[in-house]
Order: structure tokens, then C-alpha cells, then sequence
């Protein structure tokens, strides 16, 4: 498991691109040219571990773009020691990238086969969330709730109630809705019943699944 300079300058390159693309945020730029994203890779895609696309992980399952990292990490407007829950741990990147801003980070995953190693493979690199869950993402994690944030990395069908009444007041959800396509949906929390909401343009996930597997 290597971090050279030749990926620390590809590193820089794809924070360029992104920036381009519109990312203003210096905490989460910062995160991005941090992470070492081509560990997070299979071994068949690690060449490509500093395009801006989405590539294939276990399970059938993919591993962010950084791009759509980037902007939904943006959204959150993270600072350090909130506590953040993440939807959707897939390879732990965008965990990783939360963990860079000093975010307490809660995240769950649906699929054994990734949950277990993504939990083995995050603390080798010194990425050390608070806690990783084999679970459904649609309940999210009521027994640590309320949350500063909450970002679900797959397509949601509908925005679960659970998650929205897990922000405390002034939290931030960050949800792509729609089942082909999806919106990249923010909502914060006025008050007690109360969510403001904004649509933030398409983006295309893998489906957020029911029951786990
Ligand atoms: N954040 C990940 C993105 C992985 S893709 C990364 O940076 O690599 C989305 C992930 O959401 C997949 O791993 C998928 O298994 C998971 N997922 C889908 N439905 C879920 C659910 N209901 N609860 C928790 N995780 C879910």
C-alpha cells in the first residue's frame, strides 16, 4: 500500500479538474488532495484511481466520483467534531474524506461482503470512524442520532422519514432522490417540524437497497 509523489501530483491534478468543475470549499479540496484514493481501488482500475469517474468495487457496487464526493462533502459544510453519519460506506472513501475534515463519522453499509472489508481496511490507514454498522441505511442510527449531518452516497427512492428526524436542529441531509436519475436534494432543519429544502441538479447513483444482504 503505497502513496508516492507521482500520486500525491495525480492528486493535485484531480483537485484542479474539480475545483474547474465548480468546488469551492478549501476543507474539502484539501481532503480530496489528502486521501489516498487509488488504495480505495481494486487492483484492475488503481491506473485510474485520479480520473473523476465512478469505477466498480465489490458487490456490484462503485466507488463515488470525486466530483459528486466533493459536492455532496460541500453541501454538509463540515466542521470539525461534528458528527456526521454517512449512508452507503461502500470502499470508504467518502468516509475517509469526512474523516480528513475531523468529522465524527458514523457510516453504514448493507452489503457483508463490503462492510467487512472496508471495516479492516479503513483503520490501516489510520482512518478510524467512530463507528462502522452492517445495517439498513433507511433507519439510520437512532441510538447515536442527532446528527450535524447525514449523506446518503446511494439513489433513494423517497427521502426516509428516520433520517430527517435524526438532524438536530440546523443539520444538513444530503440525498440524491429519483430511481434513473437522481436530484442532489439538501435539506437543513429550521426547527422541530420544520425542513427547508433545495434542489441541487442530477447526479446517478446505485440504487439505496432495502433489506441487507
Ligand atoms: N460512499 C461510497 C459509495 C458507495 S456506492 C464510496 O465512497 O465508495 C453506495 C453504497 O451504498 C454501496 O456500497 C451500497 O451497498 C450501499 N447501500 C445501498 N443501499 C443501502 C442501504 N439501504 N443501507 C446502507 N447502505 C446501502
Amino acid at each position: 500500500m503505497k502513496d508516492t509523489h507521482k500520486h500525491q501530483g495525480l492528486r493535485n491534478q484531480l483537485v484542479k479538474i474539480i475545483s474547474e468543475k465548480g468546488i469551492t470549499d478549501k476543507n474539502v479540496l484539501k481532503a480530496i488532495a489528502a486521501v489516498p484514493r487509488h488504495l480505495f481501488m481494486d487492483s484492475g482500475f488503481v491506473d485510474f484511481a485520479y480520473q473523476d469517474k465512478a469505477f466498480p468495487i465489490a458487490a456490484d457496487q462503485t466507488i463515488s466520483q470525486p466530483y459528486t464526493v466533493a459536492f455532496q462533502t460541500q453541501l454538509l459544510e463540515v466542521k470539525p467534531n461534528q458528527k456526521i453519519l454517512e449512508i452507503g460506506t461502500g470502499s470508504g472513501y467518502q468516509t475517509a474524506v469526512l474523516i480528513e475534515m475531523d468529522a465524527k463519522v458514523y457510516t453504514i453499509e448493507r452489503q457483508q461482503e463490503l462492510f467487512k472489508k472496508t471495516k479492516l481496511f479503513l483503520p490501516k490507514l489510520n482512518y478510524k470512524p467512530k463507528k462502522m454498522v452492517f445495517g439498513d441505511g433507511y433507519k439510520g442510527l437512532v441510538n447515536e442520532a442527532p446528527f450535524d449531518g447525514i449523506i446518503v452516497t446511494a439513489g433513494a427512492p423517497f427521502v426516509p422519514n428516520a433520517l430527517l428526524s435524526q438532524l438536530k436542529i440546523g443539520g444538513k441531509l444530503v440525498i440524491p432522490i429519483g430511481d434513473d436519475v437522481q436530484i442532489m436534494t439538501l435539506f437543513v432543519r429550521t426547527s422541530e417540524k420544520d425542513f427547508e429544502k433545495h434542489e441541487l441538479g442530477q447526479f446517478r447513483f446505485v440504487p439505496m437497497l432495502k433489506e441487507r444482504n
